[in-house]
């Protein structure tokens, strides 16, 4: 007979992101899984420095974190943490999600939100295995995404204990760079992003150099 979990423990979703900048595909992800897994909220954890965005501009923490708290504040269901931005050095996932454990306790289930693109990398972060020591994956689809190299790396985390689950959800192929060009060609991002994230791009002049 499966084991029921304790009436008590609690279930959140970690969205991590460099969020450069949100869009509606973050909400829909973090809404499907918060959905679908019973989530009772999901963390939306803006990265303060990316580690594997080096070699490229990133906004600064303060704006990424802004346009953040203006997308999610419709929902009850999502908050913002500032782990990450008010850690100082990389931000990598292993100091977070050993974080959050600490703060929620063992009966605490944590589902780390990514992209299936995303958790194909996985193997390259910093102590990949102990992330998974701390939280599950859930690996949302996305158009074009390779569900073979998935099943694969499904396969391969489930050899060494790590789950990852897939979860189907409502594709739709908007990404950061897309809108960061839009916006500075002078074009609509009107429902790519949510309407307050627009206003607060077009009035702070981001991606517009
Ligand atoms: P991002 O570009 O802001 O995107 C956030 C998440 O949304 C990603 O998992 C991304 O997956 C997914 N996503 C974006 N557009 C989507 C769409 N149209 N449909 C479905 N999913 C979509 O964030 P990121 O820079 O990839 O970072 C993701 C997380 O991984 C962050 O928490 C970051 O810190 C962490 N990370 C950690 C390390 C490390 O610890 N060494 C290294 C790399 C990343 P896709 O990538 O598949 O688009």
């Amino acid at each position: 007979m499966a084991l029921r979990e304790p009436a008590q423990a609690s279930r959140i979703g970690v969205m991590g992101g460099t969020f450069d900048p949100i869009h509606l595909a973050h909400l829909i992800a973090a809404e499907s899984v918060r959905d679908g897994f019973h989530l009772h909220r999901v963390l939306f954890i803006p990265a303060g420095t990316p580690p594997h965005k080096t070699g490229r501009r990133v906004s600064p923490a303060a704006r990424r974190l802004a346009m953040v708290r203006l997308a999610i504040s419709s929902n009850p269901g999502f908050e913002v943490s500032t782990i990450e931005t008010d850690r100082p050095g990389a931000s990598y996932t292993v100091d977070t999600v050993r974080s959050l454990r600490r703060e929620f306790g063992p009966e605490t289930k944590l589902y780390f939100i990514t992209g299936a693109d995303a958790v194909l990398e996985i193997l390259s972060w910093k102590d990949p295995f102990e992330i998974f020591n701390h939280c599950e994956l859930v690996a949302v689809t996305r158009p074009g995404y390779d569900a073979v190299a998935l099943d694969r790396m499904v396969a391969t985390m489930a050899g060494s204990g790590g789950v990852v689950h897939r979860l189907a959800i409502p594709e739709v192929s908007i990404s950061s760079s897309e809108i960061r060009k839009r916006v500075k060609e002078r074009r609509s991002i009107r429902y790519l992003v949510p309407d307050a994230v627009g206003e607060y791009i077009w009035r702070t002049g981001l991606y517009q150099d």
